[in-house]
């Protein structure tokens, strides 16, 4: 084995080691964490989409409950103004109920007062007209003469027409105290009957607020449903944010910020060149790519795949000029049997730079570029087939 064949190898080693190196520290590659970070992103998605509905049923929610609440406030409103009514109306009663008995206490004593009279009229009455009673004969016979006779007679009769008069001022008092005593008494009923309506109205407003009220409970409910629903979404939002976030941070961690995940074809497309031969795991870990018709004498360009650096340059017995680009995150791309170079060891090269011209360098049978790519996989890091990875040019 001459001292190429050990560097090669060497290199190979220290590729691996490295590799080894980086993976040991986390159990997840980097493609198993693309591939997790995609599988959550559009779990996030379904879950924004889902959000949205929540966020129409907790709006429909609120404002239903807003306008129940609104109906129901406006109705105290009314049974208030119904109460004070009813109060007004109870007061009222209250006062033509006492108004009625007093007026009833003076029909009473304008009663006992005109029986009282009607007696006393009726015994003078009895005692002028029928009792043979002396005193009374006795005061008209007692007269001096004629004159004196029909004075004193005139006297019985003024007396008889001032009882009258009297039964007759307390009868016409009594009838104005009972005119006054029905009017408060239809006052009264009048406002009995609104007692009685108010009443019903408010026993039909409070049968309509406990159904309000009922409604209102469901409403609020219902909110609280979506309110839930929100939050869990939410949590489960910020739940996934977060994986998603140290996905990436794992993400970039693996690629060192260079990888960005895709990789472009390794020759210019005008030029795209041919397989000549493909990845056979074991045998031969890379891909031969053969520009057709040997143009410029099959000089043209090799690109970087991806942006990345330069770990190695130089010549080896097999691989011929080897440029070897560090991609991070565990991808490194080997651009063998290289005619020149482009670039130097340490350079950090872009996505689709020039690192050399395709060659017939090393073990080769004619120029053509042999790209070998080493990628992380479930066994840490391993040379696959970069067509996995590559665009198809054709
Ligand atoms: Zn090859």
């Amino acid at each position: 084995m001459n001292q190429k064949r050990l560097l090669s190898l060497f290199l190979c080693m220290t590729v691996l080691m490295s590799s080894l190196l980086i993976f040991g520290a986390d159990a997840t590659t980097l493609q198993e964490d693309v591939a997790a970070k995609n599988q959550l992103e559009s779990q996030l998605k379904a879950l924004e989409e889902e959000r949205k509905q929540i966020a129409d049923r907790l709006a429909a929610a609120r404002a239903d409950e807003a306008k129940a609440q609104e109906e129901i406030n406006l109705l105290y409103d009314e049974i208030s103004t119904y109460q004070q009514q009813l109060e007004t109306q109870s007061a009222l009663i209250a006062e033509y109920t006492a108004l009625a008995q007093t007026k009833e206490k003076e029909i009473n004593t304008l009663n006992d007062q005109m029986n009282r009279n009607y007696d006393l009229f009726k015994e003078r009455l009895i005692f002028a007209q029928e009792s043979g009673s002396m005193s009374y004969i006795d005061f008209v016979l007692g007269s001096s003469d004629l004159s004196d006779i029909i004075s004193r007679s005139e006297v019985i009769s003024d007396m008889l027409e001032y009882d009258r008069k009297i039964i007759e001022s307390l009868l016409s008092n009594k009838k104005s105290v009972e005119k006054a005593k029905q009017e408060i008494e239809i006052a009264l009923a009048t406002c009995e009957t609104k007692q009685a309506e108010y009443q019903e109205t408010l026993k039909i407003m409070d049968e309509k607020r406990a159904e309000l009220a009922k409604r209102l409970e469901e409403l609020k409910d219902n909110r609280e449903v979506q309110e839930t629903a929100m939050n869990r979404a939410n949590a489960t939002k910020k739940e996934i944010e977060d994986r998603i976030d140290k996905l990436v941070q794992s993400i970039n961690s693996k690629t060192q910020g260079t990888y960005n995940g895709s990789f472009c074809w390794p020759l210019p497309a005008t030029n795209p060149g041919y397989f000549s031969r493909g990845f056979v795991k074991g045998y031969h870990t890379g891909l031969d790519i053969h520009v057709g018709g040997w143009v410029n004498n099959g000089k043209v360009p090799a690109l970087a795949i991806a942006a990345g650096t330069v770990i190695t340059c130089g010549s080896f017995w097999d691989w011929g000029n080897l440029v070897v680009v560090d991609h991070g995150g565990g991808f490194v791309s080997y651009y063998a049997h290289l005619d020149s170079f482009s670039v130097s060891y340490g350079q950090h090269v872009s996505q689709g730079q020039q690192v050399g011209k395709i060659g017939s360098t090393g073990d080769s049978t004619g120029p053509h570029l042999h790209l070998t790519l080493y990628a992380p996989t479930e066994n840490g890091k391993e040379r696959v087939d970069p067509m996995k990875y590559l665009p198809n040019p054709w």
